[in-house]
């Protein structure tokens, strides 16, 4: 009989991703601080779980899908958690993007109980989340990656199992600067471009299949020429990672410069109320230095 699936975090990434889950014919309960998410998942297919710790005493594997470490503490060791609703053997998988020590934190937590755990951040944002299209980086034993594989052969079109706990969100954290320092090279191309008079639109549709094109280009470059900064993946979120970048790196003595420049940048955009924008947003701090707004011409 194919596994019960706990999943907790029905946020922009976790709805979709729980209901590819759920027509993949997975018995899914799902549970989120917050009501709204829960009512929609049930009319979706799922069970209500009334907390973390209920989520996880009825089901085999339980998925997180949470902003940040602290709230992935919370939903897993703290009080409520589904530490405490779960039992011997069952598998606990993160999916958010936190610290890798903190998932080093959740897997030896969990293993004082024999409960097994992976962290599995994914790369992809809302579109592949809701096509099942994610790539997810997995951290922890080949035995629990084993387990997870049709579950992640569901949510995502490649998992790769990336070394020990912690490595999952090391890959993350990598894959977060390539992401960043993209957008913000291309929020300064299209600067260029507009300020010399050259539309947008046209320098992305002929660069794109050349060497600088790229998935976070295609992605990002119409969204920066239609002004569209609705989230995807918000600013706030971004800045978590790097953050988190420059925390593992500065523990490590590893030096990053343009992974320190973005922080600088990002925290700029946060301070300034952008934070909830999409991550092409920081289009409108490279704007502001230029004093030239991207359009079409
Ligand atoms: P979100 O803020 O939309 O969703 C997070 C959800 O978790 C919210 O509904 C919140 O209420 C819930 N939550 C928080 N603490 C909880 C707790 N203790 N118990 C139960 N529910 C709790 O965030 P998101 O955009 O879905 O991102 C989730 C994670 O995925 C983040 O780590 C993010 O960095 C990562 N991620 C996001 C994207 C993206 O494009 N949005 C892409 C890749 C990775």
């Amino acid at each position: 009989m194919a596994e019960k699936i706990g999943f907790i975090g029905l946020g922009i990434m976790g709805k979709p991703m729980a209901k590819n889950l759920i027509n993949a014919g997975y018995d899914v309960t799902v549970y989120d601080i917050f009501p709204e998410p829960i009512e929609e998942m049930v009319g979706a297919g799922a069970t209500a779980g009334n907390s973390s710790a209920d989520v996880a005493s009825k089901t085999d594997i339980v998925i997180t899908m949470v902003q940040d470490g602290p709230q992935a503490r919370q939903a897993i060791l703290g009080e409520g958690g589904v530490i405490d609703g779960a039992s011997e053997g069952d598998l606990v998988v993160d999916m958010s993007s936190i610290a890798p020590g903190v998932s080093q934190e959740l897997g030896s937590g969990l293993a004082g109980k024999n409960i097994n755990f992976l962290d599995a951040p994914v790369s992809g944002g809302e579109p592949f989340a809701i096509s099942g299209d994610l790539a997810i980086m997995v951290g922890g034993g080949a035995a629990d990656f084993e387990r997870a594989k049709p579950l992640f052969d569901v949510v995502g079109k490649s998992a790769v199992l990336c070394g020990a706990h912690g490595a999952g969100n090391v890959t993350k954290l990598a894959n977060q600067i390539v992401v960043g320092a993209n957008i913000h090279g291309l929020a300064e191309a299209l600067v260029l471009a507009t300020a010399a008079g050259v539309n947008p639109q046209t320098v992305f549709e002929a660069i794109q299949g050349g060497l600088a094109g790229s998935n976070v280009m295609n992605a990002k470059a119409p969204m920066m020429v239609s002004r569209n900064f609705e989230p995807g993946f918000r600013i706030e979120l971004h800045y978590k990672d790097i953050n988190n970048a420059m925390e593992t790196a500065r523990a490590l003595n590893v030096p990053l410069q343009v992974t320190a420049n973005l922080q600088q940048v990002l925290t700029s955009l946060v301070v300034g109320g952008d934070g909830r924008n999409d991550h092409a947003g920081i289009l409108r701090y490279v704007e502001q230095l230029a004093g030239v707004e991207v359009k079409e011409l």
